[in-house]
């Protein structure tokens, strides 16, 4: 792989920081965009733009076709089976809070229900649920993290069981980089009873081929900027039939088929659950982010930031006092640590005027902050145009900010 062929696509990458090269190394966050996903955007606004599905007129035809085909590409990076079952949301949050709120609606779940999740969720697969548990009475019930990052899979077994009834985790934990085994998790969900499994996929969707049939799923949740996408665009997969049969959520424009001041019917899905004007540009380029990173390859992906994390990883373990949070061996494409005595917003600032752009903080998850007794880490996160030279360029960095801390 040319990894400096693909990093000529990411005009960003080329700018100095501090008086140094940028070392972009905050992934997990927000992805960079190729020059491919910013020609979509612009030409969406500069030869199409106009509002989708109502226009008889030519141009909203043509960002209906659009915005129609972005959907199918989509529907075929997650192999779900039509793309009926995309539905566009502005981001994982947004999803998350869809698949909770039309769970309460449905009174799908009430009292003596459970809801489980697992210590590793970031707040916007915690909070929702919590919300949801306020509003019917059922319980939340967390699936304890192991000292190595990685999940306690006999307490998932004792934890699940007929009260169960959704299962809601993440496939990478963005503060450990964590693999979960979620398409096992699912199936032992399946086994209990009438469980709704949702994976929040914003952190697997940048770094793996995702098989939302394999997985088997209900639902499927992602962020289009962390693949490479705009921000304000997102997806939620659902399988057809749950989508068939649960309610909206928000009610407006096109969701509907028919409305009077007396009773209101609802449009199929996904256009059921897509009240309002979309982020029509944003669905296009997010199509386009889908086709450049399979343009690569999915395993290229995985293999080349693999390389990275296993090179930073043994950097920063010959390093005094550094601590590794998630050892686990099963690992994306993040590395979260600590150094003794010091503080990780100063040992951020510090890199950051060497150029190189971590994050610090508790990457909302306070809950697994606090399952390991801290306040927050230095997370570096890779992507597919990182190179061997930054994590070095990383590692020189962490060893000057120690020096100068300690
Ligand atoms: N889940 C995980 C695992 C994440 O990493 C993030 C983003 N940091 C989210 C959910 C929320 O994504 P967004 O803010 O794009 O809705």
């Amino acid at each position: 792989m040319d990894i400096q062929k693909i990093r000529e696509d990411f005009p960003i990458l080329h700018q100095q920081i501090n008086g140094r090269p940028l070392v972009y190394l905050d992934n997990a966050a927000t992805s960079q965009k190729p020059l491919q996903v910013l020609e979509a955007s612009a030409n969406y606004y500069r030869n199409i733009n106009s509002n989708i599905h109502r226009g008889v007129h030519k141009l909203a035809q043509s960002a209906t076709a659009a915005h129609e085909q972005a959907r199918e590409t989509i529907a075929k990076h997650l192999n779900a089976s039509r793309p009926e079952e995309v539905i566009f949301t502005s981001g994982t949050t947004d999803s998350i809070n869809l698949v909770a709120n039309v769970l309460e609606r449905s009174g799908t779940i009430g009292e003596g229900d459970e809801i489980l999740i697992s210590g590793l969720e970031h707040h916007s697969n915690t909070v929702p649920w919590q919300m949801l548990c306020e509003a019917t009475g059922a319980t939340l019930k967390v699936i304890p993290v192991l000292e190595d990052g990685s999940l306690d899979q006999e307490a998932f077994a004792t934890l699940l069981g007929p009260q169960t009834k959704v299962l809601s985790v993440n496939q990478v934990s963005n503060a450990l980089g964590t693999i979960n085994p979620v398409k096992d998790m699912i199936a032992a969900a399946r086994k209990v009873g009438d469980v709704i499994t949702v994976v929040d996929g914003a952190q697997s969707i940048p770094h793996m081929a995702i098989d939302v049939q394999d997985l088997d799923c209900d639902f499927f949740a992602f962020s289009g900027h962390k693949v490479f996408a705009p921000t304000g665009v997102g997806i939620l997969f659902g399988k057809y039939d749950l989508l068939e049969k649960l309610p909206p959520w928000k009610g407006g424009g096109e969701m509907i088929r028919l409305v009077t001041f007396e009773k209101t019917t609802y449009n199929d899905p996904p256009f059921k659950y897509e009240a309002g004007t979309p982020n029509i540009e944003g669905g296009i380029a997010l199509a386009a982010a889908l086709d450049y990173a399979n343009a690569i390859g999915m395993d290229n992906i995985y293999a080349q930031e693999k390389l990275l994390l296993d090179r930073a990883t043994a950097g920063l373990s010959e390093i005094d006092g550094v601590k590794i949070y998630g050892t686990c061996p099963n690992k994306a494409s993040v590395l979260s640590f600590l150094i003794e005595g010091i503080h990780h917003f100063d040992l951020g600032s510090i890199m950051d005027q060497m150029g190189v752009a971590v994050r610090t903080g508790h990457h909302c998850c306070q809950p697994l902050m606090s399952r390991f007794g801290i306040t927050g880490t230095v997370r570096a996160s890779f992507a597919v145009y990182n190179t061997e030279e930054e994590v070095d360029a990383f590692i020189a960095a962490v060893k000057k900010g120690a020096m100068m801390l300690s």
